[in-house]
C-alpha cells in the first residue's frame, strides 16, 4: 500500500445522505488537503421516502428504484466532496435499508438490520486491511438516533475494527491493520441548540416546520466531545454535496430538511468523539486534526 497517501480516513455509514449531512466538511476538507477518504455505505436507501414529486414513482411500494437512484445521487455528492474512494458494503445491493425501526422490512431476508454481524463484517475487514486507514469514523451505539441500520453499521465497523487487527482471523482477507484512531459522530448540546435558535430566527424560509433537537443525531453533552473540525471553509461543499441528495434532502441557506420537511441547521463545524486510540491534543482541549498524534 505504499502508493497510498500517507494519511488515509475512513467513513462508515448506513445509507446515502448520512455521509454529507454528518461528515461532508471533514471530508472535503481531508480530500482537498491530500488524504485517502475512503467511505463506506451499507445499504443503498431502498426504503427511504422520496421528496420530489416526479421521483415518487422510485418509492419501495411502488416501483422500488429508489436504491440504484441513489447511487447515482452518492456519486454526485462525493464530485462535490472530492471524494474518489466511496464504496457499498459488500458490492452495491449486498445489504438492503431495513427502514424504520418496528417495521417489517427489518426482518426483510437480506436487510442489513436481519444480518449476522460477523457476516457483514467480513468485507469491511477487507477494505481496512486494503486501504489500511489512520482514522476511522462512525456512529454511536445507539447509531446516533436509533435508526437499525445506523445501530447495525456502529456494530459492524467496531466489529470490523477489531477482527482486521487480529493475525488470526482469515488471514485471505488480507495482512492485519490496527486502526489507531476510532472516532463517533457527535454534535454538542450548545452548538445543536444555537443552531435550532438561528433557524427560529430566520427569515425567508420556507419550512412549514422545525425540527425537535432530539431528532438531530448523536446530540451529547459538550464535555464528551473531543474533536472539532472546523469546515468553514468547505460549507459550500457540504451544502452542494446534501443537495446532490435530491430525494431526500431540501437545502435552503444554512438550514435543510428531510423529507418530514421541517427545518434543520447544518453545521459547518463538524464534532467527534475519540474512543479508540490516543488523543492527540494536550489535555483538556479539542483536538482541531482527526490524525493529530498518528504516525504515518
Ligand atoms: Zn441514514
Amino acid at each position: 500500500m505504499t502508493d497510498l497517501p500517507a494519511r488515509r480516513l475512513l467513513l462508515v455509514h448506513a445509507h446515502p445522505d448520512d455521509e454529507s449531512i454528518n461528515n461532508g466538511a471533514t471530508m472535503a476538507k481531508y480530500a482537498a488537503e491530500g488524504a485517502h477518504v475512503t467511505l463506506v455505505t451499507c445499504t443503498q436507501g431502498e426504503e427511504g421516502e422520496v421528496i420530489p414529486a416526479g421521483l415518487a414513482h422510485l418509492a419501495p411500494d411502488r416501483d422500488d428504484r429508489l436504491g440504484p437512484h441513489r447511487v447515482g445521487e452518492l456519486a454526485a455528492a462525493m464530485k462535490e466532496l472530492g471524494v474518489t474512494d466511496h464504496r457499498f458494503l459488500g458490492g452495491p445491493g449486498r445489504f438492503r435499508d431495513s427502514g424504520m425501526m418496528g417495521v417489517a422490512q427489518n426482518q426483510r431476508p437480506g436487510s442489513f438490520w436481519s444480518t449476522p454481524v460477523d457476516d457483514a463484517a467480513s468485507p469491511l475487514v477487507e477494505i481496512i486491511r486494503s486501504v489500511r486507514p489512520q482514522v476511522l469514523v462512525t456512529y454511536d451505539p445507539d447509531g446516533g438516533y436509533g435508526h437499525p441500520d445506523h445501530i447495525q453499521a456502529h456494530r459492524v465497523a467496531m466489529r470490523a475494527a477489531d477482527l482486521a487487527a487480529d493475525p488470526g482471523h482469515r488471514a485471505e482477507l488480507g495482512a492485519p491493520h490496527t486502526i489507531a484512531k476510532i472516532y463517533w459522530n457527535r454534535v454538542p448540546r450548545t452548538v445543536a441548540e444555537s443552531g435550532f435558535a438561528a433557524l427560529r430566527a430566520a427569515t425567508g424560509l420556507t419550512f412549514p416546520g422545525i425540527a425537535d433537537i432530539r431528532d438531530v443525531p448523536g446530540v451529547v453533552d459538550d464535555e464528551l466531545i473531543t474533536a472539532e473540525i472546523d469546515g468553514t471553509e468547505y460549507a459550500d461543499r457540504k451544502a452542494a454535496a446534501m443537495r446532490a441528495h435530491v430525494t431526500q434532502i431540501v437545502v435552503q441557506d444554512e438550514f435543510f430538511a428531510l423529507s418530514n420537511d421541517l427545518g434543520q441547521p447544518i453545521f459547518v463545524r463538524e464534532y467527534y468523539q475519540l474512543v479508540r486510540g490516543a488523543s492527540g491534543a494536550p489535555a483538556g482541549e479539542r483536538e482541531r486534526d482527526l490524525f493529530a498524534g498518528v504516525v504515518a
